[in-house]
């Protein structure tokens, strides 16, 4: 069959390559000048920056793409596990380093913070036992098809509904067995691995931490965007078309049925289409005449970012390549976000891949991604926002590094959520489609194909099951075994 893809980011590129494996004949549209959509790189003077995502687990959702293809995954995409996870800095001169080794983590937060390693290590276990019971069910498959729901693996984790915490909030769980403050924010945190709030929801998302815990943490050897590179050439050589500048304005349709897409003023009949564009997007521009899913598509959006991209003169050695600056009062910081505010003290969180590939700045200097949760755009004065919010993040890392961090600052570039959606069209720069802020969000996300329109399939961050790298090559996995 002959298959359009609209979009190459991280989904579009996989759906293309694991469509090519199974012998169809596929081309993808992208409107920017190069693959990865958020998965791209800059350079600002002689300094490298990965665009978006900073942080890389489960590794072997790539790596699956290269062993379907009957190739050997390490002659593509190499990378390292990261012995220390993370750095979590509290302004009153806490310091913690999240190890990789879940009884060294669990001893460190007894050194450092004093709570008792085995209560941290129980959380870490409960975590995995969550990911067990619904991580692969409701991840690796479609929740539109009845043969997911009558699985043995549906029944088990229905059995053990109790333990899954869906009417706590992750903030809840994580008070209750937690009870340290710090624990408990450090916990809380993952929620903002998919641009939700931990204290609104659900404290079956206490699955996250197994993802950094359980399957670690990693750096690719030349960035992040060695993973667009290293699919992308994969793609290529499986004989995939790539038409870059080309912008999808319509997706054809003719009884309910998909024909073919539009770009410029030009017809391209396919057999199916695969809108990897977000699916907000999808049907408001592409679609316009079609019955639009309103319930699906006005689904609250997960939070945006605020990102600093400088050139600092000057190396750390406290820092590695993810560090956060915890903000004192986080309630208050996601009570802001959800009025889509941003609170004198956010929490920073600052990556430095030249600590793990130091060519990515001049010898001596280092090239800080510096990030804050935002709410996504609703309209907000940005340019006063960000003035603000540059001048109280420079305060906090002053105080906790102890150096006047502005004069420091060689070159810097901005994104925030207005320019997330200009240049990666993400819906309201939301950074990972829907929130997950209540236990219905999962069923609320738009499937990877409809009934609606025959021969229409989505995929990436915006649809099912949900953000992030790891999701959206799953959903490419998911379009792929249910194309027909
Ligand atoms: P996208 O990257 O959204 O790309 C979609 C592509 O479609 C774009 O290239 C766009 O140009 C193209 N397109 C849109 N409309 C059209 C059209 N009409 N015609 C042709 N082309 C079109 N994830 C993690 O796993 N770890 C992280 O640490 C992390 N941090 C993040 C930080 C930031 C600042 C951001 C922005 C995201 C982060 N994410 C992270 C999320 C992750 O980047 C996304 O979930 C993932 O990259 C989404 O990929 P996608 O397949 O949905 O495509």
């Amino acid at each position: 069959m002959k298959i359009g893809i609209i979009g190459a980011g991280i989904g579009g590129l996989a759906t293309a390559v694991r469509l090519a494996i199974k012998g169809h004949e596929v081309e993808v549209f992208e409107a920017n000048a190069g693959p990865g959509g958020k998965l791209s790189e800059f350079r600002n003077g002689l300094y490298r920056f990965d665009l978006g995502p900073s942080l890389f687990t489960m590794p072997m959702y790539v790596e699956e793409l290269f062993t379907l293809a009957g190739r050997d995954p390490a002659a593509y995409f190499t990378y390292e596990r990261l012995p220390v996870v993370c750095r979590y800095f509290w302004d009153d001169g806490t310091r913690l380093s999240a190890y990789a080794d879940k009884d060294k983590l669990a001893q460190e937060v007894e050194r450092t913070i004093g709570v008792p390693a085995k209560r941290v290590a129980k959380a870490i276990r409960d975590s995995r036992r969550k990911y067990e019971l619904t991580g692969r069910i409701f991840l690796e498959n479609s929740l539109h098809r009845w043969d997911t729901w009558i699985s043995k693996k549906v029944g088990k984790a229905l059995l053990k509904f109790h333990q899954l915490d869906v009417f706590s909030t992750m903030h809840g769980v994580n008070k209750r067995h937690l009870r340290h403050p710090k624990m408990v924010q450090f916990f809380d945190r993952f929620a903002t691995y998919n641009g939700s709030n931990p204290y609104r929801a659900p404290g079956i998302l206490n699955i996250i931490p197994h993802f950094e815990q359980g399957f670690g943490a990693y750096f690719p050897t030349g960035g992040m965007h060695h993973i667009t590179q290293a699919v992308y050439r994969l793609a290529l050589e499986l004989g995939v078309q790539f038409h870059f500048h080309q912008r999808v304005s319509s997706i054809q349709v003719e009884n309910s049925r998909v024909k073919g897409v539009i770009v410029g003023e030009c017809e391209r009949p396919f057999d199916r289409v695969v809108s990897n564009m977000d699916v907000f997007f999808t049907y408001q521009k592409l679609l316009k005449d079609q019955k639009q899913p309103d319930r699906i598509l006005q689904q609250e959006k997960s939070t945006s970012a605020l990102i600093f991209y400088w050139g600092i003169r000057q190396s750390f050695p406290d820092l590695d390549l993810h560090n956060i600056f915890f903000s004192g009062d986080y309630q208050n910081e996601f009570s802001h976000l959800a009025r889509g505010k941003i609170c004198s003290d956010p929490t920073v969180y600052i990556n430095i891949t030249s600590k793990y590939k130091p060519d990515d700045a001049p010898t001596g200097a280092e090239n800080w991604f510096t990030m804050i949760n935002v709410p996504h755009n609703s309209g907000q004065e940005w340019d006063a926002l960000i003035k603000e919010a540059r001048t109280n993040i420079l305060r906090k890392l002053s105080f906790n590094l102890g150096t006047d961090i502005e004069s420091l600052i060689e070159t810097e570039e901005v994104l925030e959520p207005r320019s997330i959606e200009s240049r990666t069209g993400s819906h309201l720069g939301a950074l990972y489609g829907t929130s997950s802020n209540n236990r219905f969000a999962a069923f609320l996300r738009h499937p990877n194909k409809t009934s609606a329109l025959k021969g229409l399939y989505f995929c990436g961050g915006s649809v099912h099951p949900g953000g992030g790298i790891p999701l959206s090559l799953l959903s490419a996995k998911i379009v792929a075994d249910n194309f027909s």
